[in-house]
């Protein structure tokens, strides 16, 4: 029979045991009237950044709230996912026992973040089609697997992996499903927050990095049960996504137009840059693309790489990846900057 998943079961210990800590804003925050703030000796004379900001990012979470269908109380924000992602180890793996499950080749930050964080990584590469090997990575798991990482679309082969498959997963494996959507917004296929109740194991992270153009800013989200959700909430730095951030993110979310305009654009320079690479003769493979880049196979990719660096185009070698021998990654560029790049391409000798 199979057990019945209790988040409590997961948790550290040392986390779970945890009195955070409680700051001045926790207690206040200016809602606009009147009130006079001399709790945490902040300097008084107003700035626009002098106080500290809302630990909760309530305005800001409630704008998502709203645009995504999920309640505030299922949503963490973070200084980037990367943040998001550390989190998650640090709530619910134990270091030097606890081991986590990734998918190569995938982000390099799933398994940076478990050899900071002292926890073992077990690699299950991908089949073929770059989709998950269900049968193994069942077999790779043991007790102390915590936290299983599935990125979808994913980084770097593009693809979106199949609905059946990651299902499986999530109704066979008993820890945590990460599911990392940094490219979600590019894609046609649907999200998994809308199965957060269906779920209790599971987490998604977004980020406003890609389709949101707002890397510079550093703002990750994190989805998940309100029990997933309050864990997180406890060992989070109490000021971790900062003011500038949280109302630069708020202006881009009511600006879902121009957002929309800019994903247009980069789909639409994405299919001409495939266009172009079909037609050259050393490449050999365009791999099926739902994100804002494109993987391909070429003849030499270390030849190709340095070339295109002469020419003062710098793309991603991702050959040292398990499955991706000779391959380039092409971030989608401009209209401007996509022409560039292919009109080199065409002259490469
Ligand atoms: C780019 C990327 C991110 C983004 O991380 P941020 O810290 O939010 O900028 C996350 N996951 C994947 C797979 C990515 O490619």
């Amino acid at each position: 029979m199979k057990a019945v998943f209790n988040i409590k079961n997961m948790v550290r210990e040392s986390v779970d045991q945890l009195k955070p800590y409680s700051s001045a804003r926790d207690e206040y925050v200016s809602d606009g009237s009147e009130m006079i703030f001399l709790d945490a000796n902040e300097n008084p004379f107003e700035n626009g950044v002098n106080r500290y900001p809302d630990p909760y990012q309530r305005s800001l979470k409630s704008l998502l709230a709203e645009q995504k269908g999920v309640s505030e109380s299922n949503m963490l924000l973070g200084n980037g996912s990367d943040e998001v992602l550390d989190l998650i180890y640090r709530a619910f793996c134990e270091p030097n026992r606890d081991n986590i499950i990734t998918l190569p080749p995938t982000y390099g930050m799933y398994k940076v973040l478990a050899g900071i964080n002292a926890v073992e990584n077990r690699e299950v590469l991908l089949t073929p089609d770059f989709e998950p090997n269900v049968p193994e990575i069942l077999q790779a798991v043991d007790r102390n697997t915590k936290l299983l990482f599935i990125c979808s679309p994913n980084n770097p082969t593009g693809n979106t992996f199949t609905v059946d498959k990651v299902q499986q997963l999530l109704e066979s494996f008993q820890g945590l499903v990460v599911i990392d959507e940094a490219y979600i917004d590019f894609s046609e296929e649907e999200s998994w927050i809308g199965k957060l109740a269906n779920y209790p194991n599971l987490i998604v992270t977004q980020t406003l990095s890609k389709a949101y153009g707002l890397a510079g800013i550093r703002l990750g989200i994190c989805y998940a049960s309100e029990e997933i959700i309050a864990i997180l909430n406890k060992i989070k730095p109490p000021y971790n996504v900062n003011q500038l951030t949280q109302q630069q993110a708020l202006q881009r979310l009511l600006n879902q137009d121009a957002v929309a305009t800019e994903v247009e654009q980069i789909l639409r320079e994405r299919t001409s840059l495939i266009e172009a690479l079909n037609a050259l003769a050393f490449v050999q493979e365009i791999y099926p693309t739902d994100a804002n880049f494109v993987l391909a196979k070429v003849d030499d990719a270390n030849k190709r790489y340095q070339q295109l660096l002469e020419q003062k185009v710098v793309v991603r070698n991702r050959s040292t990846q398990p499955l991706c021998e000779n391959t380039l990654r092409f971030t989608v560029g401009t209209p401007e900057e996509n022409k560039t790049l292919i009109a080199i391409l065409k002259q490469l000798p």
